[in-house]
């Protein structure tokens, strides 16, 4: 699944496509909503951003189209409709001037009238997003001192949408290695230092992500990626049986919460 890096660098991509242009054709395959196509179509795009996984496309008018690709969506950006060869057609396609976008096997795709987007089910859940420039370290640091957190283990919670916004699976797994901590902590025995050196993880290492998916410019709005290293890759996740990067240990796979976690027993505690 695409993680908040993937979904960011997404959003400015479908952005680059849509903003500011007008929406002349859209098409739903889903009746219900294609009856309802009017309140995109002839608009135009007013905003394209993500919040966690969620893609947002506003336009002028006051309706946001809402998708979250889950496990198998994912988008084409074309120059024109028949550049689209699938088997299946998408679930929704938008052509402006510049080109044209289609999403498929998304299964969420909705129409909300902007302002009640805070009352979306996925969006009201959401934490603060790891990718938001308004967060910072002081954020995660006093949301991992929250008593209702305590006995959270950091494997479940670091792919808790509702602590962190946009963090998945590989970003997990690195920021804990960033973090040098043990998968199988729970918030609240953590330590100052280590309190402070996961929220600390937290906003470098999905930034790294994000940052290292971009050219030199940085897409309108994103000016504090400037601040960011642009170097990232995977230092434990799928690295299983390799030698740490940091110390004599050999990285090891764990399944945590469901789902596969890569860290070294060696310095990570
Ligand atoms: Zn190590």
């Amino acid at each position: 699944m695409p993680e908040g890096p993937e979904v960011h660098d997404l959003a400015d991509r479908l952005g680059a496509l849509l903003l500011d242009e007008t929406l002349d054709d859209v098409w739903f395959r889903d009746p219900a909503l294609q009856r309802r196509r009017k309140v995109l179509a002839g608009k135009r795009v007013a905003g394209v951003v993500a919040r966690g996984k969620a893609l947002l496309i506003a336009v002028d008018g006051g309706w946001t189209l809402y998708t979250h690709s889950h496990l198998f969506g994912f988008w084409r950006l074309v120059d024109d409709v028949d550049a689209l060869t699938s088997d299946t057609p998408p679930r929704v396609r938008l052509r402006c001037v510049r080109g044209v976008a289609a999403l498929y096997a998304a299964p969420s795709v909705a129409l909300w009238r902007t302002d009640d987007l805070d009352r979306q089910p996925y969006l009201a859940k959401l934490g603060p997003d790891v990718l938001d420039p308004a967060v910072d370290v002081a954020v995660f640091d006093a949301a991992l001192r929250a008593p209702a957190l305590a006995g959270r283990g950091l494997a479940a919670l670091l792919l808790d949408q509702g602590f962190a916004a946009g963090m998945g699976n590989y970003l997990r797994s690195e920021v804990l290695f960033e973090a040098k901590l043990s998968p199988y902590r729970t918030a609240g025995d953590l330590d100052t230092a280590q309190r402070r050196r996961l929220a600390k993880a937290l906003i470098d290492v999905p930034r790294r992500a994000y940052r290292a998916k971009q050219g030199d410019a940085h897409p309108p709005g994103k000016d504090y990626l400037a601040q960011i290293k642009r170097r990232f890759r995977f230092e434990v996740f799928e690295r299983e049986g390799t030698p740490c990067p940091r110390c004599d240990g050999t990285i090891v796979n764990a399944r945590i919460a469901a789902r596969r976690l890569y860290w070294c027993p060696g310095c990570q505690h």
